[in-house]
């Protein structure tokens, strides 16, 4: 079986300008033009998607957005299509982040119907699933994540569940500087590798499962270390380009 290839995925969130996306991606380029073992992914806010565009063309990092409309076009105020996405070469969209679900209201229907037109319009959806501290404390959290897993993947083709990437992110975890260890995070991972076996076979042994919470340089290398996790969704540890140029190398 051909091992699954890294994905290290920074997530900005709503920090920088154009300005400060352009000269993050001079710096961040310079530091890991060499680094072809591993996929990377910027996901920035969508005011600096154009100009990144132009900075990250023809470089080894991809592009991706923080969230994207369930509709194609028309009188939806404030939102944003896949097509524009892609019209600004964002390779990526993250769909479902906790931020999304728990200040906006997302829902897993919406998030189902996102990821359906993200994968019909050719964009690679980072489906993200986490559970809070009560979930956990109630030993629920592998039930809750599977279910989120479930109603936003269910009904998908085998050849659209391919695409998908799913991050675990507990919500504990998020900006909080607690990491899950890493023997917690590869439990998640592993059922949420189960959960998808249930929905695609053994081509769920090919669906890259990122880990999400407090990443940073430091605990990279051991959180990788284990069978189910494939990579990374990084918020606070993203925003620096040389602190996450340290990240990537020690991805690698
Ligand atoms: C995130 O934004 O998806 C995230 C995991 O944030 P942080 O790395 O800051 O916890």
């Amino acid at each position: 079986m051909a091992k699954r290839r890294t994905v290290i995925a920074g997530n900005w969130k709503m920090y920088k300008t154009v300005s400060e996306a352009v000269d993050y991606a001079g710096k961040f380029l310079e530091e890991v033009r060499n680094v072809t073992e591993l996929d990377i992914v910027l996901c920035a806010p969508f005011t600096a998607l154009s100009s990144l565009k132009n900075e990250l063309e023809e470089s080894i990092v991809h592009l991706g957005a923080q969230n994207m409309a369930w509709a194609d076009q028309g009188a939806y105020t404030g939102e944003i299509s896949a097509q524009m996405l892609l019209d600004v070469a964002c390779t990526y969209v993250i769909l479902g982040h906790s931020e999304r679900r728990e200040l906006f209201g997302e829902t897993d229907e919406e998030i189902a119907k996102k990821v359906q037109k993200a994968l019909s319009s050719g964009l690679k959806p980072m489906l993200c699933v986490g559970e809070n501290l009560n979930v956990r404390a109630e030993g629920k959290a592998a039930e809750r994540v599977s279910t989120q897993v479930s109603r936003a993947l269910t009904g998908l083709s085998i050849e659209d569940l391919r695409r998908v990437i799913v991050a675990y992110e507990p919500i504990w975890a998020i900006g909080t500087g607690k990491t899950a260890s890493s023997k917690d995070a590869q439990e998640m991972c592993a059922s949420i590798r189960a959960t998808l076996s249930g929905l695609m076979g053994s081509a769920a042994e090919q669906v890259p499962i990122l880990y999400g919470g407090s990443v940073k340089a430091e605990n990279i290398a051991e959180l990788l270390a284990e069978p189910d996790i494939d990579g990374a969704l990084v918020g606070g540890a993203s925003l620096d380009p040389l602190s996450f140029a340290r990240l990537v190398h020690n991805a690698t």
